[in-house]
């Protein structure tokens, strides 16, 4: 293999940048030369290319959001928007890609894969929505964060004795919300995965409130449902004073955290080393503990969940 390229696509997610450097660095030790594609399958459907060195990736490791920039490319999903793409990588002689996004970025990876450029996908979202992997580049920074942030509401929270209702994101995984209110003390965690009652959610804020609790924090996983809506049902049905937070995309930016650091740079070196053995259409992940690849077809194909037993210790801490 000659010369490699690697672009971060879908939403960014902070670690992606460790991602890139540990790609470049990893792939000039072995003597292949790296370009960057910038703003995902938008920026390789027009040969965005920038050349990358050992320099270009300096300084980069504790920065947050992604210096290749990145996109979402509608025309990428059409057979003639993948034949360009291939056809621009060919150009450029361009051996091998490593894709860092989230899964609709590796099907468009495994597109390209199979039209015959040797491809590799780096799970990298916040979400930690892709299956086969113990987390993903992005979420444990997207945690700390909105750990940061529950832990400022819940100062005013105790201060005022009000109900705060924090949405987080997630889009159709609870993996965020879980974390956080276990790890920020909610009093109730409303995920998609499990099915939830208000009522519960009431009964559980008015037994606070019988023990004399000052402050109540209900956290919401952005798939479960809108802040905004539980927080009004909340403040009708109660009589409380409820605020309501949506803490949005200051989940997404800022510097990664040494965990998303640390796996970053052990999957980057990782794809490039599946690339020069010869290996495409598959996603370098931790699984299970071990450093390992998994095709983007059984990644495709398997459910997941959250680790649940998460949800079942915060219900029993909340008592
Ligand atoms: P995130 O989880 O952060 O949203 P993602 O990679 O899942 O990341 P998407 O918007 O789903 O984000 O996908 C990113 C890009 O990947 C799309 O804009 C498109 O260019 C490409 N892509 C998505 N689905 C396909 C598909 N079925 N075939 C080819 N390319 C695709």
């Amino acid at each position: 293999m000659q010369k490699i390229a690697v672009m971060t696509s879908g939403g960014d997610a902070p670690g992606m940048n460790a991602a890139v450097r540990a790609v470049t660095r990893t792939a000039i030790y072995h003597g292949v030369e790296v370009v960057g594609i910038r703003r995902g399958f938008t920026g390789l459907m027009s040969g965005e290319f920038v050349d990358m060195t050992l320099g270009s990736v300096a300084d980069t490791i504790q920065r947050g959001g992604t210096i290749l920039y990145t996109a979402r490319c509608e025309p990428f999903k059409t057979p003639e928007g993948q034949q360009q793409g291939f056809q621009v990588l060919q150009e450029a002689g361009i051996d091998g890609l490593v894709v860092v996004g989230g899964d609709g970025s590796f099907r468009g990876a495994q597109a390209l894969s199979k039209l015959g450029v040797k491809t590799i996908g780096l799970p990298g979202t916040i979400d930690n929505d892709i299956a086969c992997c113990d987390a993903t580049i992005g979420f444990d920074t997207a945690v700390n964060t909105a750990i940061e942030a529950i832990d400022k509401i819940r100062d005013t929270a105790t201060s005022h004795e009000r109900t705060y209702v924090v949405e987080v994101m997630g889009r159709n995984a609870g993996d965020i919300a879980l974390h956080v209110g276990l790890a920020g003390g909610a009093e109730s965690i409303l995920v998609p995965e499990r099915p939830f009652s208000m009522d519960d959610v009431i009964r559980k804020l008015e037994r606070g409130v019988a023990r004399g609790k000052k402050h109540s924090i209900i956290l919401v996983a952005e798939g479960a449902g809108r802040g905004m809506d539980i927080g009004k049902y909340l403040a009708e049905h109660t009589g409380f004073e409820v605020r309501v937070t949506v803490l949005g995309h200051i989940q997404r930016g800022g510097a990664p955290s040494a965990k998303d650091r640390v796996l970053a740079s052990q999957l980057g070196a990782y794809a490039v080393e599946l690339l020069l053995n010869g290996e495409s259409g598959k996603m370098a992940t931790i699984y299970q503990g071990a450093l390992t690849s998994v095709d983007f077809d059984t990644v495709f194909s398997t459910k997941r969940e959250p680790d649940m037993s998460l949800y079942d210790l915060a219900e029993t801490l909340a008592i």
